[in-house]
């Protein structure tokens, strides 16, 4: 005869859990499995209020009254980004050390940033229950939950690519600055209304490695003596294709030469292709 010795029972409702496979394990500090979302949401509905209340609390205690004029679908792409790859995690835990997070992810905003600041739970390194997801442009509050120690995120000063620290000369950088604003400036005035928000672009810097690695096709030019590449990707965003563009510096990193990303867009736009693909065409990737 075939004994269970162990049962599982719901934390919530106390149901008998028959598939420990099928049940919902939420928070490694605290391994016990829920019989359904539903009791999930039940059992933490006094945290969540809290953590709503507590919110409301650090902007009186700030004075912050803020108005964001971004609308509900690209705050919807902004909070689902933060959870698939935020900025910075902050691990906390509570007296009787059960773990919360904090993770943070920026996006421009008009002359500023706009921060997404959402508090969850994890399981297996992914946000497993989300207690509150907010949006604040004010560094007190950001400040205000940056709880425990950072478990992820880049240290003060490093930025993006810089990570593999570059030494770069002050000619390079103000080159490199310089060519930035030169294709910033370009497609403002070549970009259509239609076209990709630039609130959006940047949830599509997650394509900047894959445009690198394995472009469409690559176009050289030399500006005032630097060889700059550009290069395009066809990629799908939520289903819907685009056209990733890359512009990069070729400079020398020791004995190495690099190409250095400094500014990427993406675009539906197959005219304003034809304006960046300038110089020779050196790369085309052959069609199957
Ligand atoms: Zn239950």
């Amino acid at each position: 005869m075939n004994i269970s010795r162990y049962k599982t029972y719901c934390l919530e409702c106390k149901t008998l859990i028959s598939d420990i496979q099928k049940s919902f394990i939420i928070d490694n500090s605290r391994p016990q499995s829920f019989c359904s979302e539903k009791c999930v949401e039940k059992f933490y509905q006094n945290e969540i209020h809290d953590f709503q209340e507590q919110e409301k609390e650090l902007r009186r205690e700030f004075q912050i009254f803020e108005i964001h004029s971004v609308d509900e679908d690209t705050l919807r792409n902004y909070r689902q980004e933060s959870l698939l790859d935020p900025d910075e995690i902050w691990e906390d835990s509570n007296p009787i050390n059960e773990k919360y997070y904090y993770l943070l992810k920026s996006y421009p905003y008009e002359d500023s940033i706009l921060t997404n600041i959402t508090i969850c739970k994890m399981f297996n390194e992914k946000p497993s229950f989300i207690f509150h997801s907010f949006f604040t442009s004010s560094t007190d509050l950001i400040n205000s939950y940056k709880l425990g120690k950072k478990v992820k995120g880049l240290e003060e000063g490093e930025k993006g690519y810089q990570k593999e620290q570059f030494v770069l000369p002050q000619e390079i950088l103000d080159e490199i600055a310089v060519r930035k604003n030169e294709c910033f400036a370009q497609m403002l005035v070549h970009r259509k209304e239609t076209d990709i928000s630039f609130e959006t672009f940047p949830l599509y810097e997650q394509f900047i490695k894959k445009t690198l690695d394995d472009p469409d096709e690559i176009y050289e030019e030399i500006v005032d003596g630097y060889t700059i590449h550009t290069m395009f990707k066809t990629n799908f965003y939520e289903n819907k294709a685009f056209s990733h563009y890359v512009i990069g510096m070729k400079v020398m990193n020791g004995k190495e030469e690099v190409l250095l990303p400094i500014f990427s867009f993406p675009t539906i736009d197959e005219e304003l292709l034809a304006i960046y693909n300038q110089g020779k065409r050196i790369f085309k990737k052959a069609i199957n």
